[in-house]
């Protein structure tokens, strides 16, 4: 669980290229962030996603949602919920450049409310489910988009 104050501090989450595109409309200070924060840029087109690894730094991405996914059913590699409809589809954020990685997930970035509700429904916690969503983000970010978890050289 992290605290962020100000729109500052949530725009320091973020790599300096991505700041100018975060939408901070939706959101009220401070903002209490247990596990991640996900919301939609009010245009479309675009999702947010601020979460932190244990012992990392705050760390944002700026994805674009490329349109529906495919109409058929789909498993999201983050929360490995088997959505029907467009519930799952390719997010993109930039590497670096011209350069962009992408991961096929919950577009709406829905993640915990889908392992809040397996857990309701089979009685088990949902800290283990919920830390290795976490843990699997921050490999996407680390290993995909290269960013430095730690908050460094941000
Ligand atoms: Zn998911």
């Amino acid at each position: 669980m992290f605290k962020l104050d100000t729109a500052d501090d949530l725009l320091d989450a973020f790599r300096p290229k991505d700041r100018k595109t975060v939408d901070l409309t939706t959101l009220t200070y401070p903002l209490v962030v247990k596990d991640y924060v996900a919301w939609p840029h009010p245009g479309g087109g675009k999702v947010f996603l601020v979460f932190a690894t244990p012992g990392g730094a705050p760390t944002g991405i700026a994805f674009d949602t490329n349109g529906a996914g495919a109409s058929v059913p789909a498993m999201c590699s983050w929360c490995h919920s088997s959505v029907a409809g467009t519930g799952v589809g390719l997010l993109t954020a930039t590497v670096n450049g011209n350069k962009r990685a992408g991961v096929h997930v919950c577009t709406d970035l829905s993640c915990r409310e889908k392992l809040e509700e397996v857990a309701n429904r089979t009685g088990a916690s949902v800290r283990p489910a919920m830390e290795k969503l976490v843990t699997r983000i921050g490999q996407f970010a680390s290993d995909a988009l290269k960013i430095d978890l730690s908050g460094a050289g941000r």
